[in-house]
């Protein structure tokens, strides 16, 4: 299904702005995301800046879902303006496990790491934010363009491979953190961003006119006039865009704080 191109909103045109200039500072915050600086200062016994990242990631989760793909990740900026040569709607079941068989494997070395360099040095683990950066700069000198291409590389040849924002259901891997960290406020029913739709009486939507607006626009490609239909907007791989919201002709969906997965009656 092709996305839809209506007048934009102006929350869109924020959030877009927002994340856009997210990805143009990526230069200088590109080790605060690093998979690869946490491994390394994990081996040296040091809490890097993307260790904590990863951790804060985890806990806005809680209260945000995932609302920093939505509206702060620099990957994010990168891949949207994609959508405009590849706007494919990303429906490989494999890619989304991909990402759990990648992160998986990954967290066990790191936290394997950190274990290891507690049980060997007596001090325990140091915090060391700006291990491997000058002046907390990213690209502080050339050869740290290498990682930084490979990473921009990675993001567009996923999302242009695999369609809308391929990267982030296949090989991204903050995702998990922010997953696990939105199912524990799930579960600790804890009150946080959220999308709603408006109910009837039996669970579904009545002032849904099933136009699929939402679906079209949506840019993480899911069914979300499914989601309308039966009452419940919750999908792992919602970012809390508020697309969906913006585009629908019967203002049936919002997004906002709300204590509960309860839908607007
Ligand atoms: S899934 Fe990853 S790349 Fe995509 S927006 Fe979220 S953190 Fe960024
Ligand atoms: S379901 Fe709506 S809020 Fe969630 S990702 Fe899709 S468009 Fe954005
Ligand atoms: S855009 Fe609104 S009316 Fe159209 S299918 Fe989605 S929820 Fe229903």
């Amino acid at each position: 299904m092709k996305p839809l191109r209506i007048a934009m909103s102006p929350r869109q045109r924020w959030r877009r702005a927002i994340i856009f200039a997210s990805f143009l500072l990526f230069p200088l915050t590109l080790t605060y995301f690093s998979p690869v600086v946490i491994l390394q200062g994990a081996i040296k016994g040091a809490v890097t800046a993307s260790a904590i990242t990863f951790v804060a990631l985890f806990f806005s989760g809680l209260v945000f879902g995932r609302g920093f793909c939505g509206w702060v990740c620099p990957g994010a900026g990168l891949q949207e303006p994609l959508a405009a040569v590849n706007p494919d709607a990303v429906t490989s079941q494999v890619a989304g496990k991909v990402k759990w068989m990648l992160w998986i494997p990954w967290l066990m070395a790191i936290l394997t790491c950190y274990g290891l360099a507690v049980a060997t040095n007596p001090a325990g683990l140091r915090l060391e934010p700006d291990f491997m950066m000058k002046a907390w700069v990213s690209i502080d000198r050339p050869m740290m363009f290498i990682p930084y291409f490979t990473v921009l590389a990675l993001i567009v040849w996923q999302a242009l491979a695999l369609g809308r924002r391929g990267f982030c259901h296949s090989l991204c891997w903050m995702a998990p953190f922010l997953i696990l960290g939105t199912r524990a406020g799930e579960r600790l029913n804890l009150p946080r961003l959220r999308l709603a739709v408006e109910t009837s009486g039996s669970g579904g939507c009545d002032g849904c006119s099933s136009c699929a607006a939402c679906t079209r626009a949506c840019p993480m490609s899911l069914p979300v006039a499914d989601m309308a239909a039966r009452g419940d907007m919750r999908h792992a791989e919602c970012v809390l865009c508020g697309e969906c919201a913006d585009v629908c002709p019967r203002r049936v969906i919002s997004l906002g704080f709300r204590a509960s997965n309860a839908n607007k009656p």
